[in-house]
Parts: structure tokens; C-alpha cells; sequence
């Protein structure tokens, strides 16, 4: 039987150890503080099921737009509605343990065992746990590294869980803030400006760009830009923020131009940084990035034989999906299934904003610059039928595709659920199937997965490499 020793119980370890145990192998799993990592109980279900709150709200504030009220009066639903943080947050923690129970239950009914504990590297075939008990040596034929990230703090802007918080604070608050300051526009920083401003809290958002979530989609960014403005959120761009500090009963937030941002309370989002400090890779051969990432091959080896790593640790791309598929490929690789190996072209990945932006495959920069010789077909959603009876205003889809061949590479969807509207295009781009596939496939009407049915249509034929942007 092969050892496998497994350090870290986020998606990129748990998955994988199932995945071990599966092929025949004998897998220890070594977690500091609970199984599900940082996604589970920090990070992704924690920040879903607040957004899932902040969604009933922007459904009871758009009620009016369908014609709905509150009994006979010119009283809007949405004046009625108070938001109870305290309840709202209890409901995520123990939303988030309960589904951390969960992982553990299924690993241990498989047989996996857990050690609580703080594991390094001892060599690359040894393990060390140190647990409440003391320390714990364990061999291994193979061992993956899936140790995830922390959030990035500047030494002038301390996070105190009180006032300032990174995000894995932020489940504390107990009533809501009168104005959250955000700081960092990336998706985290957007994600949670989008859920506190439909919750009603007065936010204003400080990007370092010249526009929300960077590195996104352009177009997308502009739609979320604007909804964010038009909500009434404040968002300061081009505005570097140095320092976070309380003043009184608040906080304020020092920008790089001398401004100050006064609010009650700030969120810094500002990056993550790798847990590979402390983890005896150096003496194990295995290389790291300067930004302290662990150095993967595309079916997760390191530098060291026999010792693997996935997820947020190896900064591939951070995402739970990825570190998940990254663990698996290490075990299908190591224990002899068959494998393919990563690949980031068929990633898909969604911003949880209000719209929500989700993309996959290559992007409109990879069509812009050349990188992909492709055709680019947006279209926006305000002359689809359904979005127009959902009262949908904001929104478009749009597809690329190779010229001649019309094989569909990548795709973005900006719209409420674009998460699960997204699913086409991502079928699409890992079986390689062509726009004219998608236009002849039959979608309900009325329905949102309409307009990728017409937007691949308008590429039928389309065998020029020209942008046709609609
Ligand atoms: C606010 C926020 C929202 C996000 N939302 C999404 C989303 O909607 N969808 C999505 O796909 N991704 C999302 N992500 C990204 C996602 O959280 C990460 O990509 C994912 O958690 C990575 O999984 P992982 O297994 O690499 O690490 P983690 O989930 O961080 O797990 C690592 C585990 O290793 C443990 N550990 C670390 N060092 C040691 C050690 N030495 N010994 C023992 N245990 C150790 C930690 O305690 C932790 O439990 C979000 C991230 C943030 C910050």
C-alpha cells in the first residue's frame, strides 16, 4: 500500500485524499483547524451565504420595478425590511462548521485517518505533526502540500477584528456597520462591497485602478462599475490606501494622495498571502516563487520527488475548483489512473457581485492582443425577453470563437446566477464544440440561456477575424 500523507484539509487536500483512498491508498490527513480549510470555514461558504442574504434583499428592493408593494399604501417593501447582522452572521458560522462537520464525517467513514495538528516536512518523505499531544513523525511514500493562503495585512492597517477586519473577521459583526470602508477592488473587495451595499450599509469602495476588479473582464468591470455607482456606493479610484487606523468610534483610511476615507468600520482586502513558511521545503528540495509560492508542474509535482502540492499554496489560480482538480491530478498522477493534466483553458470562475460576472476559457484580452486568434460576440442581455419580464437591465453575454472553424474558446456571462448560466459555455469549451453546436441546441424560451443561443448564432459563418461587438 502506498502512504500518502496529506497536509492541509482545504479542497486541494480533502479531495485529494478521497481520491488516494480510492485508488487503494493508506492516507493520513494532517489539518490545524478544521476539515473544508479556509473555503469552508473562512472564506467561500462563508462569503456565498452572506451574498445568498444580501440576494433575497436585492430581490425585495427591485419588487417594486414588477409592481409589487407592501399592503395599500405608498410604502416600498424594501423600507420595511431590517437586516439583523447578528442573526445573518450566526447563520454562516454554523453553516460553515456544520459543512465542515460534514467533510470530516465523510473522510473518517472512509477510512482516512485525521490527525489535528500542525505538519511540516521532514525531508521528502517524512512528516512531522505537532499536536496537542506533541510531536508526531509519520512516513510517507508520497505527500501533498495543500497548506492554502492567509489574507495580506500592512503593518499600517492591523486588522483588530473590532474596527478593521480582514474577511475572515468579518462574521464578528453583530450589528451593521453605519459605513463600511472597503480597501482592494479585486474580487473579495467587490464581492463584499456588492453584499453590504444591498444589505443597506452606506460603503464606499477604494480601488487602486482605474476600475472595479481588475484583471476581469473590461466590459464586465464597467457594468459592475456602474451598478455600484448607480446603488449609490462610493467608489474612489486610482486611490492607493496606505494606513487604516481608529479614530474615536471609527476608523479612518489614509490614501496615497493625502485623502482621508472616515468611516465606522473597514475591511481590508488586499491579496492573500501563501502558508508555506515553517514547512521544511527548503531542506526538502522543494522550490518556492519570491511571493513564497510552491513551484507545480502541470499534474502537481514539485521539485522534490514524491512530494506533490495543490491549491492556493501553489498560486495557480485561486480558486477552491482549481486547488480541488489540482489534489486529484496528483493522485490520479502518483497512484497510476489515468490523468490529464491542468488545464487552465476550461477553468470556469465567477465574481459573486450583484450582477454576477462569470467567465471561461480565454479572454477578451487573449482575442484584443492577439493571443487567441478568435471572433468576439457580446450581447447584451436588455433585449432578452426573460430578462426583461425579471426587470433585468444590466448585463450581457458573450462568446469567442476560432474564425473558419467557429470551435468556441471562452465566453463571459454578466447576470444574476451567470454562475449557473455559465455551464454551457464551459461544456462548450472542453468538448470543443462550435457556435452553430450551441445556436442548433433547443433552449427554452423564455429564458436567459437564449442570448448565448443568439449570440453563438450571429457568429454562424462569421469566418473573418474582425470583433463584432454588438
Ligand atoms: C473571501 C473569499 C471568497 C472566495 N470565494 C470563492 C468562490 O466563491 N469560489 C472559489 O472557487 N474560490 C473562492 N475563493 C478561493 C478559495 O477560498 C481558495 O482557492 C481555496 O480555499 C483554496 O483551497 P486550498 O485547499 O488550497 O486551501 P484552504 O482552503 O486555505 O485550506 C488550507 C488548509 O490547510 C491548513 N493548513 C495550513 N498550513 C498547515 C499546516 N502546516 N499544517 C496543517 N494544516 C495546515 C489550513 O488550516 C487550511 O485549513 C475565495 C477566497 C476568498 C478569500
Amino acid at each position: 500500500m502506498t502512504d500518502v500523507v496529506i497536509i492541509g484539509g482545504g479542497p486541494g487536500g480533502y479531495e485529494a485524499a478521497l481520491v488516494a483512498k480510492q485508488l487503494g491508498g493508506q492516507v493520513t490527513l494532517v489539518e490545524r483547524r478544521g476539515l473544508g480549510g479556509s473555503a469552508v470555514l473562512t472564506d467561500v461558504v462563508p462569503s456565498k451565504t452572506l451574498i445568498a442574504a444580501a440576494e433575497v434583499m436585492t430581490r425585495i428592493r427591485n419588487a417594486e420595478e414588477v409592481g409589487l408593494r407592501l399592503g395599500a399604501g405608498d410604502h416600498q417593501l424594501a423600507d420595511s425590511v431590517t437586516v439583523d447582522l447578528g442573526k445573518v452572521n450566526a447563520r454562516i458560522r454554523s453553516l460553515a462548521q456544520a459543512q465542515s462537520t460534514d467533510i470530516e464525517e465523510r473522510l473518517l467513514g472512509e477510512d482516512i485517518r485525521i490527525v489535528n495538528g500542525t505538519g511540516r516536512l521532514d525531508g521528502a518523505q517524512r512528516v512531522i505533526a505537532t499536536t496537542a499531544d506533541g510531536e508526531e513523525t509519520i512516513g510517507a511514500d508520497i505527500v501533498l502540500l495543500a497548506t492554502g493562503a492567509h489574507p495580506r495585512e500592512l503593518s499600517t492597517a492591523k486588522p483588530d477584528g473590532e474596527r478593521i477586519f480582514t474577511w475572515t473577521q468579518i462574521y464578528d459583526l453583530d450589528e451593521v456597520p453605519d459605513h463600511l470602508v472597503i480597501v482592494g477592488s479585486g474580487v473579495t473587495g467587490a464581492e463584499f462591497a456588492s453584499a453590504y451595499q444591498a444589505l443597506g450599509v452606506q460603503v464606499t469602495l477604494v480601488s487602486s485602478r482605474h476600475q472595479v476588479l481588475p484583471g476581469q473582464d473590461d466590459d464586465a468591470a464597467r457594468v459592475i462599475q456602474q451598478v455600484f455607482e448607480d446603488s449609490g456606493m462610493t467608489v474612489i479610484n486610482g486611490a492607493r490606501a496606505i494606513a487604516a487606523e481608529r479614530r474615536g468610534d471609527g476608523v479612518v483610511v489614509r490614501l496615497a494622495d493625502g485623502r482621508e476615507v472616515v468611516g465606522s468600520h473597514c475591511l481590508m482586502a488586499v491579496g492573500a498571502i501563501p502558508n508555506t513558511a515553517g514547512l521544511g521545503l527548503a531542506e526538502a528540495g522543494v522550490q518556492v516563487t519570491d511571493s513564497g509560492h510552491i513551484v507545480v508542474d502541470r499534474v502537481s509535482r514539485t521539485t522534490a520527488r514524491g512530494v506533490y502540492a495543490a491549491g492556493d499554496c501553489t498560486g495557480v489560480n485561486a480558486l477552491a475548483s482549481v486547488a480541488a482538480m489540482q489534489g486529484r491530478i496528483a493522485m490520479w498522477h502518483t497512484l497510476g489512473d489515468s490523468v490529464a493534466p491542468l488545464d487552465l483553458r476550461t477553468v470556469s470562475a465567477n465574481v459573486f457581485t450583484s450582477p454576477e460576472i462569470a467567465v471561461v476559457g480565454c479572454s477578451q484580452t487573449d482575442i484584443d492582443t492577439g493571443v487567441v486568434r478568435g471572433l468576439s460576440m457580446m450581447l447584451p442581455l436588455r433585449g432578452n425577453a426573460r430578462a426583461k419580464m425579471q426587470a433585468l437591465k444590466d448585463g450581457f453575454v458573450k462568446i469567442f470563437c476560432l474564425p473558419t472553424t467557429g470551435i468556441i474558446v471562452g465566453g463571459v456571462v454578466v447576470a444574476p446566477s451567470a454562475s449557473e448560466l455559465i455551464h454551457p459555455l464551459s461544456l462548450a469549451v472542453r468538448n470543443k464544440l462550435t457556435v452553430d453546436q450551441l445556436a442548433e441546441t433547443f433552449t427554452v424560451y423564455p429564458s436567459l440561456t437564449g442570448s448565448l443561443a443568439e449570440a453563438a448564432r450571429r457568429l454562424h459563418g462569421h469566418s473573418s477575424e474582425q470583433v463584432i461587438t454588438y
